[in-house]
């Protein structure tokens, strides 16, 4: 079964998500469990916590299907101490607070190394904060973004996922998102069932579908291998409408989240009935 939603507000609490998601029609959604552009936020509430349960238990949300992401602030790949361990620490708050909330994966950028230091030592950093953020939590999977590759964001590379994956001591709470426009504008092709094959088979291959948690589900502004981030919606884009329509009928996409951050909330119920149209 395919799980589609997008990522909506938590406006007003992190209760009115899942009603924002029922409102167009999906069966799956991302959140901020906090305001994404500030280090502190208030702890949930008791009373929030239970409005969350219980909107999503009437409007049929599984928790298995709910993709959180986290705080852009954010790197845990910092070359430097004091950034890196705040970094760490509202990773862990994140981690704490999907935890309350029952939540089961945490979505996030791997983070950056500003060009202070080797991209494989800022893999191994990253690697030591999802280690350190493991160790203090349960349940909760760490889920990997995969990048654009803008600036000096890693991850763009599936091998640099995979490097980051075989450092963490529990395997079996890694896990990866696979973002299309990242993907696309990372200099993977999508665009034809042959380039979309090719893509999908080096995944397999160098990180493995056993680690896929979640797809973002976009199109994209900006073409081909050109490392910068612009989400355009389902269709609108340079990648073109036939990968949503090899998405929804490949298999390998079941029982996973499937997120829309299309630019254009207008049409996000409209693309989810068109994306169920192509299963
Ligand atoms: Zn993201
Ligand atoms: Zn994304």
């Amino acid at each position: 079964m395919k799980y589609i939603g997008a990522h909506v507000s938590a406006g007003g609490g992190v209760e009115n998500a899942p009603l924002n998601a029922y409102g167009i029609g999906a069966n799956a959604f991302a959140l901020f469990t906090k305001n994404q552009r500030q280090w502190n936020a208030p702890p949930l509430t008791a009373k929030s916590i239970a409005a969350f349960n219980a909107n999503c238990e009437k409007f049929g949300f599984l928790k298995e299907m709910i993709l959180p992401h986290d705080s852009y602030l954010i790197n845990l790949g910092h070359p430097e101490g004091e950034p890196l361990a705040k970094s760490r620490e509202a990773f862990l708050d994140e981690m704490q607070r999907c935890e309350q909330l029952g939540l089961k994966l945490l979505n996030f950028h791997p983070g950056s190394h500003l060009q202070k230091i080797e991209i494989s030592k800022c893999l191994t950093t990253i690697a030591g904060s999802i280690n350190i953020v493991l160790e203090k939590t349960k349940g909760v999977t760490a889920v990997i973004e995969n990048t654009a590759g803008q600036g000096s964001n890693v991850g763009h590379v599936f091998e640099q996922i995979a490097e980051i994956i075989a450092q963490v001591n529990d395997k079996s709470r890694v896990g990866v998102c696979i973002d299309t426009c990242h993907t696309f504008t990372a200099g993977y092709d999508l665009r034809v069932e042959e380039a979309y094959k090719h893509t999908w088979t080096k995944f397999g291959e160098i990180i493995g579908f056993n680690y896929l948690r979640g797809i973002h589900l976009n199109d994209s502004k900006k073409e081909l291998g050109s490392r910068v981030d612009r989400h355009d919606n389902v269709g609108k884009g340079l990648i073109g409408i036939e990968l949503f329509r090899m998405v929804m009928q490949d298999d390998r996409f079941n029982n996973i989240p499937i997120i829309l951050e299309t630019p254009d909330e207008t049409l996000w119920a409209e693309e989810i009935l068109l994306l169920h149209s192509f299963e």
